[in-house]
């Protein structure tokens, strides 16, 4: 399922273009155009969820994968080193309300 309204949803299929950086079947990952760490990658499904809640609840598998892929990320960018991160809810910095993961590496991180 996906959200004609989302941008994300945009992304993965092109209509919005984006710098690819992995993709499969069920995952799309790309560059962050605000980058927040020397490598910063968002990770999304390309199914549409609005948040890492919803998306743990109806396909767990998915989420370990997009954990994996980041790791995948890491193993080529920083000797496997990373910080992911799901902004969920407004309050939190969400801005994009189909789930994505933020990888930062790339560098060392400040604590
Ligand atoms: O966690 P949050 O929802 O704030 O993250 C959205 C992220 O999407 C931001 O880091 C923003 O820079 C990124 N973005 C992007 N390409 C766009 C629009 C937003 O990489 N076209």
């Amino acid at each position: 399922m996906s959200d004609k309204d989302c941008l994300f949803c945009k992304i993965i299929t092109g209509e919005i273009p984006s710098e690819k950086v992995y993709e499969d079947d069920t995952t799309y990952a790309f560059k962050d155009i605000n980058p927040k760490a020397k490598v910063h990658v968002l990770v999304v499904p390309r199914e549409h969820y609005a948040n890492v809640a919803e998306l743990a609840a109806a396909d767990p598998q998915q989420l370990a994968h997009m954990a994996q892929v980041a790791q995948n990320i890491a193993d080529k960018e920083f000797h496997g080193a990373f910080r992911l991160i799901f902004n969920t809810g407004i309050d939190a910095g969400q801005t994009v309300f189909h789930v994505h993961a933020h990888v930062l590496t790339g560098e060392k991180l400040d604590e």
